[in-house]
């Protein structure tokens, strides 16, 4: 049964986290918007809705019979007591056995609603908690007899509507409940030896129809909530559709279209929050890395082969360096900066020669240039040392471009740091 499901799921999330979980069937919000575009009356929940909404609806739901059921409770106990203060004992003693159902019947319901229970238990909890109490209401009246007898079936009558009104349970229990009241007060009439057969049909027919009013509205109140809750349903899974829209925009702006990797705005970002986390004091190298003699390679091998080569070199610098910690980007046409955070001159020339390496020996063809017929990287390091003044990024990025410019000088195919004392810094 779909409701065991649901009250085993019930227990085991929160609703929004399960709900989070499950609209993101397409199914399930074509579903949605089918229901809500037709009218709000013809709405029937179905299905997966319907085991959301149930789980949706369960904590208010039981929150609600647990406080209705406990209360009265108490003011069944409350009544008794004043009548044993107001009343004749002969009254108050024949009243005592019928009002003792009434306040374990309706502790043991509210017991049972604390937590998600099988569908099956829900439903007779509920059920027959409410037989107890309104046969304990009706037999106080039968029991005291005379004035109390109607009396008291008016007032059980009365429990049965405010259960009907407030409690948020399928329609099918609702109308049990309104049977068993109406069927008490039916018997009880009938018994009633203050009045005749017929009167007793006629106010069972009078109060019937209160009855029957009491159970739509409660179906209409249901509808509207499963209305609202269909509602809810479509605003969050478009609220998660632009927040998917907007991270999918974000990625783009933050990724080079033609290598994928980092691109230069998401570069400077990371530059700007690594900064201002004091990467500056912990220390930090940076590595500027150009293809040589790339327009050659565009001339003569054309420009679709140039993006090829682009895009390897992308990756074997990407592979080439601790994905967890080092940030790769592509910084210009075939410029690509390197970050490396925490890292000293030794790593940083290290993972330099490394990339340079790579790159020469994944032989990609460059027949026109100068250093050799394979493509060949320059790369211009800079460091910020731990322990020196700190200077900006853009200052570390400088030094990288003049060592890179040396590394050019020096023939290229060549790793240069940048030395302080030469550049006059
Ligand atoms: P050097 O060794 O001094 O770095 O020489 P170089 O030819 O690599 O440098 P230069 O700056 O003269 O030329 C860079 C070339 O890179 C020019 C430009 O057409 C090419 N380029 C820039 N972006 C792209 C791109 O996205 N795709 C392709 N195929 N070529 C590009
Ligand atoms: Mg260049
Ligand atoms: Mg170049």
């Amino acid at each position: 049964m779909d409701m065991e499901e649901n009250t085993a799921s019930a227990s085991r999330g929160s609703p929004s986290a399960q709900m989070q979980l499950r609209t993101e069937n397409p199914a399930t919000m074509a579903e949605v918007a089918r229901l809500l575009a037709g009218r709000t009356r013809d709405i029937r929940l179905t299905g997966e809705l319907r085991r959301l909404f149930r789980e949706r609806s369960w904590p208010r739901t039981a929150k609600i019979i647990r406080a209705w059921m406990t209360w009265v409770a108490f003011l069944d106990v409350l009544t008794l007591s004043l009548n044993a203060i107001l009343l004749p004992k002969a009254i108050v003693m024949a009243m005592l056995a019928p009002a003792c159902i009434l306040p374990p019947a309706a502790l043991a319901t509210a017991f049972i609603w604390r937590k998600p229970r099988a569908y099956w238990l829900q439903k007779i909890s509920i059920i027959a908690g409410l037989l107890l109490i309104l046969l304990s209401v009706a037999l106080v009246g039968v029991s005291a007899g005379g004035e109390f007898y109607e009396r008291h079936l008016n007032i059980m009558l009365f429990v049965a509507i405010t259960a009907i009104i407030i409690f948020a349970i399928p329609l099918a229990w609702t109308v049990t409940v309104a049977a068993i009241a109406l069927g008490l007060y039916l018997v009880f009439q009938l018994l009633n030896p203050n009045l005749e057969p017929g009167n007793a049909v006629a106010a069972t027919l009078f109060f019937a129809s209160g009855i029957v009013a009491t159970v739509v509205a409660r179906r209409t109140m249901t509808i509207l909530a499963q209305k609202t809750f269909l509602l809810e349903l479509r605003d969050r899974s478009r609220v998660a559709e632009l927040a998917d829209a907007n991270a999918r925009l974000e990625r783009l702006a933050r990724t080079d279209p033609l290598t994928g990797i980092a691109n230069r705005r998401w570069m400077m970002e990371t530059l700007h929050h690594l900064w201002n986390g004091g990467m500056n004091c912990r220390g930090c190298a940076m590595l500027m890395c150009d293809v040589d003699e790339f327009k050659k390679l565009n001339d003569h091998l054309g420009h679709a082969e140039g993006d090829r080569c682009l895009v390897k070199v992308a990756g074997i610098i990407q592979s080439s360096v601790n994905g967890e910690r080092d940030h790769v980007a592509r910084y210009g046409g075939e410029e690509f900066l390197v970050v490396l955070p925490g890292a000293d001159e030794q790593e940083a020339i290290a993972t330099a020669e490394r990339i340079r390496k790579s790159v020469e020996a994944a032989s990609l063809p460059n027949p026109a240039s100068r250093v050799g017929p394979y493509v060949t990287l320059s790369i211009g390091v800079a460091i910020q040392p731990p322990d020196k003044a700190s200077i900006s990024p853009e200052q570390l990025q400088n030094e990288a471009d003049a060592a890179l410019y040396l590394a050019k000088q020096a023939g290229r195919n060549c790793v240069l740091l940048h030395q302080p004392d030469a550049a006059g810094t």
